[in-house]
């Protein structure tokens, strides 16, 4: 079932979202060769309590961290420790949510340790194009699920890259994950439209080579099976009829 949301509802996740995408900037200004994604993750499960909201991963069908570290080959729901310490030269992608007053917010971000290569740059950046070429497509009550996905897989391909087939964007509000649906691929003029008090979370997941994921054995983290480099690029956005907004930015 899909739920439309009120200007107040949308007000509500507004702040979740903020929440969220200021954890996310937070995470980005200590992201530096040497640090533990323990450390991360406890930072950002501060940060979340500090502002009145609740980390939404945690425990989430028993995730046991705030946010989810992926890195490199990762592609998402990769589980912080101490153990896992970032390099100089890797990419990790952040996922965090969080709940504000019974509403949820999504995003995620992939971001450089030090430096890095041109080519993984360039997947980051690309990730992040795929993200807003497909919401900048939207046109409520015209655009359909299927377009939007088009949108994004065709700009990804257009780079030789791969669009992850297993794990796809959602509906969300009070619940994280909500219906419909919402895949970085797509038939143009097939599923459902996008219409006016949606609110959506559109996360391409971009790959290197292979779209072809494995799941590792501690049941969360998902690799890329040619074990090349993903990024993953989110945020919510709430659909009106004057336009889209992105409430995590
Ligand atoms: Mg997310
Ligand atoms: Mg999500």
């Amino acid at each position: 079932m899909i739920s439309v949301k009120t200007p107040a509802q949308i007000a509500l996740m507004r702040k979740a979202n903020q929440i969220v995408r200021d954890t996310l900037n937070l995470l980005r200004e200590h992201t530096k060769p040497g640090v533990s994604t323990y450390e991360l993750n406890k930072l950002a499960h501060e940060y979340i309590l500090s502002q009145g909201a609740v980390p939404s991963f945690l425990n989430y069908n028993g995730f046991p961290a705030s946010i989810c570290v992926s890195v490199d080959s990762e592609v998402v729901h990769g589980i912080p420790s101490r153990k896992k310490v970032l390099h100089e030269g890797q990419i990790v992608s952040y996922d965090c949510g969080a709940i504000y007053k019974g509403w949820h917010g999504d995003a995620a971000r992939t971001v450089g340790v030090g430096y890095i290569s041109p080519e993984c740059q360039q997947l980051i950046d690309v990730t992040e194009q795929c993200f807003f070429k497909g919401v900048n497509s939207i046109k409520a009550g015209v655009t359909r699920l299927g377009d939007l996905g088009h949108v994004i897989q065709s700009y990804a391909e257009s780079f030789g890259y791969g669009v992850v087939r297993e794990l796809v964007g959602h509906g969300i509000g009070r619940n994280m994950h909500e219906d419909p649906e919402v895949p970085n691929f797509g038939i143009p003029g097939h599923g459902m439209r996008l219409s006016a008090g949606m609110t959506i979370a559109v996360e391409p997941m971009i790959t290197m080579g292979t779209e072809r994921v494995d799941w590792m054995d501690d049941g969360w983290t998902v690799k890329t099976r040619d074990r090349k480099p993903a990024a993953h690029y989110e945020n919510t956005i709430a659909i009106s009829d004057d336009g889209i907004e992105i409430l995590s930015l």
